[in-house]
């Protein structure tokens, strides 16, 4: 037996056994007569003690074990005389009569330690060792904990797990497809699935009424903190359900998670129309933690001789509690804010509520301190307030007051990462009109149904017809979306025709999905929660990557692994693959 305990698990009931031990050694010093290493594994981390005078010869090798050594001891739990409350074994140590080097290790390029030297280049040229350290083995032990409770809950409701294939055919879910080149078919090419939508749809053809799977999706899109290449999903689909139904079964799972695994209770899971989303909080993902809802101010504003709003589609603002004292300086930063050009706003209008009651504002010259108070109203703001209004095109102005508002929610703190505010958004549009390519998209996917009521207006208002189709949305962060299904061979050959796909191609294309509706589709929908975003969100980070194993930089590169890499000519051959043109 190479151990017998581990090093996480020894106290002081284990005082006086004898025990062998198996682990790296993560740092050693020598106090005079004595030595200490402290050993670990993924457990923790157990003192081992070396004594000159009892034992010189073992000391004396104990002296010369480097960094990351792997080791093997035998000795004896005693009780120590300075405890460490810190670690679970911080109570006793190993008073060592026998060690046997099992391998040794060069001295790693960064220091496996919570906090270490290494930067992110060098942390992921070595991903192995980094996952030694503690902050890493944490979040994924995070998410093997997380994973166990999503299974363990949808198998008690009865969901089966069934794997899906990753060589596919393209699905069209927007972004770009990794794309795999067949040998045996010469010049044909398999798509990793973005998702595994359709096969899940076919399943439900088939009769698996509750279907989930924690899947790999692969999508070649620019990369973010939030974004890798190849990413994890909870996907999942139902049939003989409604949207009720859905979010329901999946607002229940997502209380059991955060339950078990952060302790926190949660309350019913608020639901916004995508439109009220729009108009409240200018985004499809709301951070609803705080307030400092918009408040559209058209009709207060306007004919008032100040050209901007005049001549703006909206005006719209919001009110920041406490901030009338603002400097001219703290202003102009906002100012700079949202001109910045991801934002792209004009300029920033501002009025502060003094708490005398009187108004000081960047537009004086045209709004009198009664119009500024009518504004100030409507706004439902105090005395000490300052209003922040943003005007132009509707889209445009909402998205930038949009940032404005969590840009103020940082500033004010009101972005309590301890405080967890979930919500559906619903009611999301069928369709949307890419003004580029003069066509409409489907905005969740081509599958999604529309609302049975608003069928009869499909064909002539497009762009008016809402989906069952729903977000699930915490702290400003998407965590899923789904919808309810077409499961009818003619209206999806209709919603293809709307975005743009010509019989022939709809055919080539989803012929099998048409096909299968044809025998027996039930009614259907589903959901997908990104499992790397809920992880990472358990763990408290925006960065998805900090949960995965082993992650890709934001070039889409494994650099420990030097890939994507070019291939063997006679590889690029055998595939039928020739290449003309490399970017560099
Ligand atoms: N397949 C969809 C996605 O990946 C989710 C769904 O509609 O169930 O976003």
């Amino acid at each position: 037996m190479l151990r017998t305990h581990n090093c996480g698990e020894l106290t002081i009931s284990n005082v006086n056994q004898e025990v062998i031990l198996s682990g790296w050694v993560q740092k050693s010093r020598d106090l005079g007569g004595m030595t200490f290493v402290d050993l670990r594994d993924r457990y923790g981390i157990t003192q081992l003690v070396f004594n000159m005078e009892t034992n010189a010869e073992l000391c004396e090798e104990a002296r010369k074990l480097g960094r990351e050594f792997v080791i093997q001891i035998k000795g004896i739990v005693s009780e120590r005389e300075s405890k460490n409350n810190k670690i679970a074994t911080g109570e006793i140590e190993i008073v060592v009569s026998e060690l046997n080097i099992l391998n040794i290790s060069k001295t790693p390029p960064f220091t496996i330690e919570n906090e270490t030297d290494g930067g992110e280049e060098i942390r992921m040229k070595y991903r192995y060792l980094d996952i030694r350290r503690n902050p890493i083995k944490e979040n994924l032990l995070l998410r093997n904990k997380v994973g166990f409770e999503v299974r363990s809950y949808l198998h008690n409701i009865d969901f089966v797990e069934v794997e899906t294939p990753y060589l596919i055919k393209s699905t069209p879910e927007g972004a770009r497809d990794f794309v795999v080149p067949s040998r045996m078919n010469p010049g044909t090419f398999y798509a990793l699935p973005q998702s595994p939508q359709t096969f899940k749809q076919l399943l439900m053809v088939g009769g698996y009424d509750r279907y989930y799977q924690l899947v790999k999706c692969f999508r070649d899109e620019d990369l973010r903190a939030d974004r890798q290449p190849e990413f994890t999903q909870i996907d999942c689909e139902m049939s003989f359900v409604d949207q009720e139904d859905i979010l329901n079964v999946f607002e229940g799972m997502t209380k059991h998670l955060f339950k078990k695994i952060k302790g926190v209770e949660m309350n019913d899971f608020l639901r916004i129309p995508y439109d009220d989303a729009m108009r409240l909080y200018g985004s499809d993902k709301p951070d609803i933690r705080f307030g400092m809802q918009f408040v559209e101010i058209n009709e207060l504003v306007k004919n008032k001789g100040f050209k901007i709003f005049d001549d703006a589609e909206l005006v719209v603002g919001i009110c920041a509690p406490n901030c009338a004292n603002y400097s001219r300086k703290q202003l102009d930063k906002l100012t700079d804010f949202v001109r910045k050009p991801q934002i792209g706003a004009k300029g920033l209008v501002y009025v502060k509520y003094n708490e005398d009651g009187s108004f000081k504002s960047s537009v004086d010259k045209f709004y009198s301190q009664e119009d500024l108070q009518l504004v100030a109203d409507k706004m439902k703001s105090n005395k000490g307030d300052l209003l922040l209004i943003l005007s132009g095109d509707k889209d445009h102005t909402r998205n930038a007051l949009n940032e404005l508002r969590l840009e103020m929610g940082n500033r004010l703190n009101l972005r309590d990462k301890n405080v967890y505010a979930p919500l559906w958004v619903i009611d999301f549009p069928l369709l949307e009109w890419d003004s580029d390519n003069e066509r409409w998209h489907a905005m969740h996917h081509p599958f999604t149904a529309p609302k049975p009521d608003e069928m009869d207006i499909l064909s002539t208002e497009p762009g008016k017809v809402h989906a069952n189709a729903y977000d699930l949305v915490i702290n400003g962060v998407e965590i899923g979306g789904g919808s309810i299904r077409i499961y009818n061979k003619d209206i999806q050959a209709q919603m293809f025709k709307h975005l743009g796909f010509s019989e022939e191609d709809a055919k080539e294309q989803f012929g099998f999905l048409m096909n299968a509706f044809e025998y027996g589709a039930p009614p259907h929908g589903g959901i997908a929660l990104g499992f790397d975003r809920l992880v990472a969100m358990f763990g408290g980070s925006d960065s998805i990557r900090d949960y995965i194993a082993f992650p890709k930089n934001n070039s889409g590169q494994d650099v420990m692994i030097s890939s994507p890499s070019t291939i063997a000519d006679n590889q690029l051959d055998e595939l039928f693959l020739k290449i003309t043109k490399v970017n560099d």
